[in-house]
């Protein structure tokens, strides 16, 4: 499977990481939306949060608890936005399910 982010995570391809465990890894996103913008990825390869479930599903919780740390660690007390996008209508460029984390800037709601 030709998966860029499958590369990333077992380093084929070469990305800014500020953080790597067993069975997760967090990197800078190439074109940054906000100060921080970081992609938070599982190793495993899940296409989409329309692909989530019981059998892969601790996974995704241990993003979130990676998540709370970076935040911690990276200063982002002020607030931080983290973001899915799931499918061609949420505009999904890469399908390995991802979550952005962004912060260093104010955010509006909804887009943006
Ligand atoms: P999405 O549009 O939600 O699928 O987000 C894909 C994100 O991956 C975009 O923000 C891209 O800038 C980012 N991206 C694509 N290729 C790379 C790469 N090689 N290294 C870091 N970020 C990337
Ligand atoms: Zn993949």
């Amino acid at each position: 499977m030709d998966c860029i982010f499958c590369k990333i995570a077992n380093g084929e391809i070469p990305a800014t990481k500020v953080y790597e465990d067993n069975t997760v890894v967090a990197f800078n996103d190439l074109e940054p939306q906000a100060p921080t913008h970081i992609l938070v990825i599982p190793k495993c390869h899940i296409s989409s949060a329309a692909e989530v479930n019981e059998e892969n599903s601790a996974v995704i919780a241990h993003i979130f608890e990676v998540i709370a740390k970076l935040s911690k660690d990276l200063g982002m007390a002020d607030g931080f936005r983290v973001v899915n996008n799931c499918g061609d209508c949420a505009g999904q460029t890469v399908k390995h399910i991802h979550f952005h984390l962004m912060a260093g800037r104010e955010f509006t709601w909804p887009a943006g």
